[in-house]
């Protein structure tokens, strides 16, 4: 990998300039982070000896395999048939990894989204994902996107407006625990607007996140370098609407434009086959697989959305040449984490069949789709955090003192205190309460008492927690100071 100083030197004078002006709601975001880069990232492939790098040319394809169009899915909320009935149907469904009109593409079985509140996940209720189920739909070819933390506010009423710290903890740390309950400790780079509150677009945009959905936002056509891709729009696919029109085809373009992202939603699937829901998805997911997958024209390239976006930046902001004998990728760092499908034009087949797992065609055109160029990607925000303490709910004496960020406890079954407050004791022994957010006595529930990221993190000596008996677990979140 090669580092380009002066790239950086501009991405420096970058910060400066846009850092005098903040952003406001409704501000188109592509302009602001992605005009100027940083690092350029260089990776470089050898071609097979016989080719000749004369006569090549090279080109990034829009879309992955040289797909015309992408659909996603997005399952919001957690729940446990995600894995158990979402995942599994669309699995039955595929395309494959060669470009159009051409044979020896690998299938490839539908896969989506899962857009997750850690306020819910992994609470013992067996109605929600636990994380040993986050991780199997990751290994199944899913995604998991982000959803806030609470998944509080709302517009359709004053009381639902949230202030601006607020917005920052939902933000700051379901960013932060997601990244730490996951194996790659990477944060999720789209976001899934809580109950469509559009007062999270700036605050989202502020902490780097790439991509953003709801119903009712922007359609993606074609090219998205001047789109707003901070609010993509959605096919809402509950029950309760979709049974209005009952048309298994609501919301699917029947003539997709090129490049054309389309994504459909809900808050599940229905797991009983006679039900008219499941007998839809399966109308709908067919005819998609007909007309545009595997047993089809194999046009359509399905995909979580944030890998559909992260593609997209790569393909838009990238370079790739020939350069010696080698093909030459040069994407900006932040983009990296993303495979690339190349063209090659004028190298013959006959070399190029046995180069990793090129897909050709007999006109000396040749596909070939890179490995993951980076595996890093997009890291927690900062301050960073790290879980300290994760056990039975105990009173604790700390020595050396800790710097405290956040506390989470896990509250399973009615709360019988009638309020919930945590004492915190520092060096000096000041003691300080701290009352709980959401005193929510449903079944099931991460609570948080976030510090950072509005406040600095408290060094505290000892820490004193609520008694009763639905309070089942406990969590200390500490500060760093070093971000890996
Ligand atoms: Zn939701």
């Amino acid at each position: 990998m090669v580092i380009n100083k002066s790239a950086k030197l501009a991405a420096a004078i970058a910060v400066m300039l846009f850092g005098m002006s903040e952003p406001g709601d409704g501000l188109r975001v592509p302009s602001r982070s992605f005009r100027v880069f940083g690092d350029i990232d260089t990776f470089k492939f050898p071609l097979p000896p016989n080719v000749n790098p004369g006569g090549l040319k090279v080109s990034v394809c829009p879309l992955m395999y040289d797909k015309k169009w992408a659909y996603s899915v997005e399952i919001d909320d957690g729940p446990t048939t995600t894995l158990t009935v979402t995942q599994p149907l669309l699995a039955k469904y595929s395309f494959t990894t060669a470009p159009p009109g051409i044979k020896g593409g690998l299938r490839m079985p539908f896969v989506g989204g899962a857009a997750i509140y850690p306020f819910r996940i992994g609470t013992e209720n067996a109605s929600f994902l636990n994380w040993d189920q986050v991780h199997e739909l990751q290994s199944k070819g899913w995604s998991i996107l982000n959803h806030s933390y609470w998944h509080s506010g709302y517009s359709w009423d004053p009381k639902g407006a949230l202030s601006a710290d607020r917005l920052r903890d939902e933000v700051f740390w379901s960013l932060s625990i997601i990244a730490a309950e996951t194996p790659s400790g990477n944060a999720p780079t789209h976001f899934v607007f809580p109950n469509g509150y559009m007062e999270y677009k700036s605050v989202i945009n502020k902490f780097g996140i790439l991509s953003a959905s709801r119903v009712a936002g922007n359609k993606l056509v074609g090219s998205f370098k001047d789109a707003d891709r901070l609010d993509i729009d959605r096919n809402y696919l509950d029950e309760s609407v979709w049974s209005n029109s009952a048309n298994p085809l609501d919301g699917l373009p029947t003539n997709p434009k090129p490049e054309q992202m389309v994504i459909d939603f809900t808050h599940g699937t229905d797991g009983d086959p006679k039900s008219a829901n499941y007998k839809r998805w399966i109308e709908r997911l067919s005819w998609l697989e007909r007309q545009f997958g595997s047993t089809g024209s194999d046009t359509m390239w399905c995909a979580p959305t944030d890998t559909v976006i992260k593609y997209r930046l790569a393909a838009a902001y990238s370079k790739v040449t020939i350069t010696g004998h080698n093909l030459v990728v040069q994407v900006p760092h932040e983009f990296a984490n993303s495979a690339l499908t190349i063209k090659i034009v004028g190298a013959n087949s006959k070399y190029m069949a046995s180069w990793q797992r090129a897909i050709f065609d007999k006109h000396e055109t040749t596909w070939w789709t890179t490995p993951v160029l980076t595996q890093r990607g997009f890291r927690p925000p900062v301050p960073r955090v790290k879980r300290f303490y994760k056990g039975i709910i105990n009173d604790m004496d700390f020595n050396p003192p800790i710097d405290l960020a956040a506390i989470r406890i896990r509250q399973f079954g009615m709360a019988t205190n009638a309020e919930m407050f945590v004492e915190i004791v520092d060096p000096k022994n000041v003691v300080t309460k701290l009352k709980i957010y959401n005193e929510s006595t449903n079944w099931g529930v991460w609570h948080l008492i976030p510090i950072v990221p509005n406040k600095e993190a408290i060094k505290i000596k000892s820490i004193h927690l609520p008694k009763g008996t639905s309070f089942k677990e406990l969590e200390i979140w500490t500060a760093t100071d070093v971000p890996s």
